[in-house]
């Protein structure tokens, strides 16, 4: 299951979420896990994996 990263605009800390590309593609409603301002956006600085991105 591929993890997201979002970051807060507010605190400026990462929320990790896991969860099925099915699911993200629907509409996640994430909110920060710091401050739980909803006020995040994703962030790709340092990706782990993506479902549509297989490595062999
Ligand atoms: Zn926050």
């Amino acid at each position: 299951m591929p993890v997201y990263e979002y970051i807060c605009h507010e605190c400026k800390k990462l929320t990790e979420v896991k969860t099925s590309y099915e699911e993200k593609e629907k509409g996640l409603d994430v909110k920060c896990e710091q401050c739980g301002s909803n006020n995040v956006k994703q962030y790709f600085g340092n990706m782990i994996v993506t479902a549509n991105f297989p490595l062999h």
